[in-house]
């Protein structure tokens, strides 16, 4: 009987100490647990050498199999080829992508010794479904070892216009690479259209009548899926998280202000910085407001061995203090910085006691920050999201403020806009929203991106 592997960079192992897993998780848990599923990739465990043997643990009827990569790996692999070169060129930040032929040498290497470890977990039907841009080469890898099973990828990133693209030393080893898999699948259209824009220019490739791109002598198939979340899940959470004891004390503290939040990870893509440089415009532009809102911004620490994550910790840090020393009274400070992470239940209290959703990265795959705030609002009085333009989020939700992130000052106009906007606006704009998040939720999502895997043809 077949059964689905999914392959990601890292694996989540359910274990008591492990907390509630996201969205993605569990929706990817479930569709495994239903035929007996597998989920392999890498433990994040970094040790002397890499393991011979993927460590197999069974957890119902889902089978966990991961492996340790070494310290040579973790340096090439991870923190250089996938997160120094191809996680800024994704994102649109030529200035910061880095390339050195030994990692992206150590990327191919360890996406060949994946391909190893996986191979005698698979049989004949199996449908395969590798996550990110970690593991690009992943099927090309498969078929050099023989095998013809259908396998699917799916970028959770942007995915970048033919002249981003091709700034990639190499471009052509893994747009080569994405053309070995049965199905890609992008976040949004913009995506589709820069894939197919490639395969035209640079591969010499074609559209086939059938819908499937025809390039490097293989046939893919690319579509657009927008990953969603539990929008009902997430709306029943926060009704209940508004009165939990941390939401209660949140809104005491605030004293009445109206809360503006944001959660990102700390990451350069996502444009906190220039988000502190919006508060104050809007302060010098509107000084009435001072004292009347207060900006949570919370952003858990990410990829600290990344350099340019370090810089951007400080500058961040720095941009919080300038605004605050700037604007701050005895009784009121404009932003509070918050350095940790908080729980999803926990967000969804918060996200429903702020009166603005501020989301205003410079680049992102999709955004699931924007989705949960949307789905966490009081109907009756929901809050508005100011939005950048280029989350992919913004495909889908168009009645969101959509701004230009780069911009603190149209940032600022945006913020303002929303603090006065009156409440049949807002509902509105946030009903519309809602319905598309209810039409596309991440069961959709994942049931649509297995249907078109399967009906993908086998190799021969
Ligand atoms: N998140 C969280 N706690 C935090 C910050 C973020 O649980 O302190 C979650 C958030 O609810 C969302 C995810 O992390 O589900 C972030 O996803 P998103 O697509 O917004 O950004 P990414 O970090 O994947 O680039």
């Amino acid at each position: 009987m077949s059964k689905l592997i999914t392959v990601s960079n890292r694996v989540g192992v359910p274990s008591p100490g492990s907390g509630r897993a996201g969205g993605l998780e569990s929706a990817l848990r479930e569709a495994l647990e239903a035929d007996g599923g597998i989920w392999f990739g890498w433990s994040g465990e970094v040790g002397e050498t890499r393991s011979e043997t993927p460590k197999i643990q069974k957890k119902g009827n889902v089978t966990f199999a991961t492996v340790d990569l070494c310290r040579a790996d973790y340096e090439d692999y991870y923190l250089g080829y996938a997160n120094s070169t191809l996680w800024p060129l994704l994102h649109y930040q030529l200035g910061l992508v880095e390339f050195h032929r030994k990692q992206f040498q150590g990327y191919i290497a360890v996406n060949e010794y994946l391909a190893r470890m996986l191979l005698p977990l698979i049989e004949p039907d199996d449908l395969i479904w590798v996550h990110d841009y970690h593991l690009i080469p992943l099927a090309e890898e498969l078929r050099k070892l023989g095998v013809k099973n259908r396998i699917g990828f799916f970028l959770h990133t942007p995915f970048p216009a033919t002249d981003i693209m091709v700034a990639l030393p190499h471009h052509e080893v893994i747009m080569r690479a994405l053309c070995a898999y049965d199905l890609v699948g992008l976040q949004t259209e913009n995506g589709v259209r820069a894939f197919l824009d490639y395969i035209a220019r640079e591969a010499n490739g074609r559209l086939e009548f059938d819908g499937s791109v025809s390039a490097y002598d293989r046939l893919t198939r690319v579509v657009c899926f927008p990953i969603g979340i539990d929008t009902e899940g997430f709306a029943k959470n926060a009704v209940r998280a508004v009165r939990s004891a941390e939401a209660t004390r949140l809104r005491e503290s605030i004293d009445g202000r109206q809360l503006i939040i944001g959660v990102d990870r700390m990451d350069y893509s996502k444009g906190v910085r220039t988000r502190f440089e919006a508060i104050d415009d809007l302060l010098t532009e509107w000084p009435e407001e001072a004292a009347k809102f207060t900006y949570l911004q919370i952003t858990p620490p990410s990829r600290s061995d990344v350099l340019p994550y370090q810089a951007l910790r400080r500058e961040v840090e720095h941009a919080a203090g300038h605004v605050n020393g700037k604007y701050s009274d005895i009784d009121w400070a404009p932003i509070r910085f918050v350095a940790r992470a908080v729980s999803r239940p926990a967000l969804a209290g918060i996200y429903r006691s702020s009166r603005i959703g501020l989301v205003t990265p410079w680049r992102d795959g999709m955004n699931l920050v924007a989705k949960e705030y949307v789905a966490s609002q009081n109907p009756e009085n929901p809050g508005v999201l100011v939005l950048s333009r280029f989350a992919g989020a913004a495909a889908e939700l168009k009645t969101a403020l959509l701004v230009n992130p780069l911009d603190p000052s149209e940032i600022a106009a945006a913020i303002h806009q929303a603090l006065k906007m009156g409440l049949p606006e807002r509902r509105e704009r946030w009903e519309l929203m809602m319905e598309v998040l209810r039409n596309n939720t991440i069961d959709d999502w994942l049931a649509n991106f297995l249907k078109a895997l399967k009906a993908t043809r086998p190799l021969g």
